[in-house]
């Protein structure tokens, strides 16, 4: 059944806004909520005048209720290490009240409910590459557990929506996704290393640059997780691409498409950053036919102009 009405929360962020376009694209009507603590509203600019989208500046670790809603699709939260190390009690909350609030949503008007997982409840996996069925290796009491374990108690409390209430629930584990819109300067390795490329500044790998990530163009996430909202998948679905980069590879490739000359530089390893990280995709490959169709060189190319256009408002703004 198509959607009439869906709640997209932190829909002013780098993935909430690429899916308020696609299920405004669809005809939908949205409705975003965002407190703009790591978002911007830059990135909902093009949608001014959209008679189909209203923003409602909230922080949904109180409650909430902007009308009935069909589905909601839950994306607000800290996402990059550095933002998340920052607000670490803010993500703690988002990930356990903020989701409570969305669930309460969704059981209201008995709509259906996604979830922004991460393949941060894997934690440094000791199984390659990460299948859902891996129950993880977080570190609970360490710098990152402010969002793995807010992560997992919102899968947590989820299932138990999904069991004692019957609220029509999925989760996608996304993995390292990237593209237009990520925050130039939110520390995530992709939006670094462009920015650093493009300025003519040192590009900065920690440790060794051996550990490993698979990046996930975000027009490819999108398109998973619509899908998944789509189908009712009730149990996490990893979504991300499985092609595995070690991080100085990544770099690499970053000043090939880039053409830079910039050197690379080696600065310290966070504590408790993950060794090596790629999606096991089989089950989404089986239960939605979904695949990826944009490597990373194609995703960084695509992702040129919109950096470019961030160092030149750097640059006016000084
Ligand atoms: P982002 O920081 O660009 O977007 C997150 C948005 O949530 C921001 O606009 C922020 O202002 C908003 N937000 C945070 N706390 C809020 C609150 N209490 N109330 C209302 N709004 C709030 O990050 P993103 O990359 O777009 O991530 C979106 C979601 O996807 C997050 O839940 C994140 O954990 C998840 N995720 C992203 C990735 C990735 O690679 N991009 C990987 C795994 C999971
Ligand atoms: N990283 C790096 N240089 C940077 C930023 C990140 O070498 O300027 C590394 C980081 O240590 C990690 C990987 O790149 O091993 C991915 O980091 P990111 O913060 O993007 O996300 P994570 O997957 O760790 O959540």
């Amino acid at each position: 059944m198509a959607w009439k009405r869906v709640l997209i929360t932190g829909a002013a962020g780098f993935l909430g806004s690429h899916l308020t376009d696609a299920v405004l694209a669809e005809g939908a009507e949205v409705i975003g909520v965002d407190n703009l603590c790591t978002g911007s509203l830059e990135n909902l600019q093009h949608l001014k005048g959209n008679a189909k989208f209203t923003f409602q500046q909230h922080d949904i670790c109180h409650p909430f209720d902007f009308g009935e809603v069909d589905y909601v699709l839950n994306f607000a939260s800290p996402a990059s290490p550095v933002d998340y190390m920052k607000l670490g009690p803010e993500t703690l909350r988002v990930g356990s009240d903020g989701t409570v609030n969305a669930l309460e949503l969704a059981k209201k008007y008995n709509a259906g409910f996604l979830h922004a997982s991460t393949s941060e409840c894997y934690g440094d996996p000791e199984v390659h590459p990460q299948v859902e069925t891996y129950w993880g290796n977080v570190n609970p009491i360490g710098p990152r557990s402010v969002y793995d374990e807010a992560k997992r108690f919102s899968e947590a409390t989820i299932m138990a929506y999904q069991r004692y209430y019957g609220v029509r629930t999925s989760m996608v584990r996304i993995f390292n996704t990237y593209g237009p819109r990520l925050q130039p300067n939110d520390g995530r390795v992709i939006s670094n290393l462009m920015m650093q490329a493009l300025a003519g500044d040192d590009l900065t790998v920690y440790g060794d640059g051996a550990q490993t990530r698979s990046f996930c163009f975000q027009s490819d996430l999108v398109r998973g997780i619509l899908a998944l909202a789509k189908s009712g998948e009730p149990l996490p679905t990893n979504i991300g691409n499985p092609e595995e980069w070690t991080i100085l590879e990544c770099a690499k490739t970053v000043l090939d498409v880039t053409g830079s000359s910039s050197k690379i530089v080696y600065r310290p390893m966070p504590q408790d950053d993950p060794k090596q990280r790629k999606p096991d995709i089989t089950k989404a490959r089986s239960i939605l036919g979904w695949e990826p169709k944009v490597n990373l060189r194609e995703g960084l190319e695509m992702s040129m102009d919109y950096f470019k256009q961030r160092i030149a408002q750097a640059a006016a703004a000084k």
